[in-house]
């Protein structure tokens, strides 16, 4: 039976200008490392000729397996199936544009070796991308990281090497709006980082779009803070305070000073400011529920439509026998 020692999860969203290259760079860079490897590409209903490329690839190597999705249904469960899928003792997961660099593996792995259960990679610089992508990214990660329990680290992707314990773990969180970076945050275990320089894509363009990627950010938040919750009912309460000073003020003025000019100014502002809040803390509840829903609707995560791996589990046989 064979046993894994290194599973590399890829996730593909229209990337047939980089995929032969990214196999290159990941073969050559992890040489150095004399284990047992396999090579999961999830093909998240790519467009272009990703599949055949990779079908081409598992052909003539062993060592690569795939899996097909039915449609695109986005990065994060496109990574969540390779975790699924994936028999390696250790699980590495990297994007196919070869902004995260393949070389950093081995580094990751020797770093492991020093009892971590996992070391993701922590961006120093981001080169070639859109000013307001890093802004929103910044921005976005040290949000994230005031409002949350749990410590997610800034900075980074999902470019990291977990160790098989924490894969189980992730495979039996079971919540539809994926957050994997903040999930393993949330696992504990020992875990550090390497630094690195964090290229431009290498050809074709970004799968992320700002609507994806707003979502995105909704699910992190969702999943790892209740404040926008908290927010909401403080926003209330503290209108409601100030309304009910107005409604006093409103009542003094009326019957001690009789004096009630009509004052159409303030009627609009304490309607608009009302409305405004209310219609937030609605918006902010239903991104809430609209989560409880797809988890209570609990249907698969993804359709496969065809993949040269079983989900059977593989045992891992004890290291010392
Ligand atoms: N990706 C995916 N599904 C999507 C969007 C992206 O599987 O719906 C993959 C993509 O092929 C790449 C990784 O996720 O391997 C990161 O995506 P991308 O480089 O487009 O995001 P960015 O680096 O611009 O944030
Ligand atoms: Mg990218």
């Amino acid at each position: 039976m064979s046993i894994i020692d290194l599973s590399v999860i890829i996730p593909i969203y229209n990337e047939e200008e980089n995929i032969s290259l990214l196999y290159e760079r990941l073969t050559s860079a992890l040489k150095p490392l004399d284990v047992r490897k396999e090579f999961l590409f999830v093909n998240d209903g790519s467009k272009d000729s990703s599949m055949e490329l990779i079908r081409q690839l598992a052909e003539v190597q062993e060592e690569v397996k795939y899996i097909d999705f039915s449609r695109n249904f986005g990065h994060q469960i496109a990574v969540s199936a390779g975790l699924e899928y994936v028999k390696g003792r250790r699980v590495v997961i990297i994007d196919a544009d070869l902004q995260d660099p393949p070389e950093l593996i081995v580094d990751m792995w020797e770093k492991m070796d020093e009892g971590y259960e996992v070391v993701y990679a922590k961006r120093r610089k981001r080169a070639n991308e859109t000013v307001l992508k890093k802004w929103t990214a910044k921005w976005f990660y040290r949000t994230l990281a005031s409002i949350t329990s749990v410590e997610i680290p800034v900075d980074t992707g999902d470019f990291r090497i977990m160790d098989r314990k924490l894969v189980d773990i992730l495979n039996r969180m079971p919540e539809q709006n994926k957050f994997i970076r903040g999930q393993i945050s949330w696992a504990g275990f020992r875990q550090t980082y390497l630094e690195y320089d964090r290229d431009g894509r290498h050809a074709g363009e970004t799968g992320y779009t700002y609507k994806k990627m707003f979502k995105f950010a909704l699910d992190g938040i969702t999943a790892f803070s209740n404040f926008p919750l908290k927010f909401a009912t403080a926003s209330g309460f503290v209108v409601s305070g100030i309304s009910f000073l107005v409604i006093l003020y409103t009542l003094i003025q009326r019957f001690i000073f009789k004096n009630y000019e009509p004052g159409w100014p303030s009627l609009m502002v304490s309607i608009l400011f009302l409305g405004g809040i209310q219609l937030i803390s609605i918006g902010i509840i239903g991104e809430y529920i609209s989560r409880m829903a797809a988890n209570i609707r609990n249907r698969p995560l993804f359709v496969v439509r065809d993949s040269n791996v079983s989900k059977e589990k593989v045992l891992i046989e004890d290291e010392a026998v």
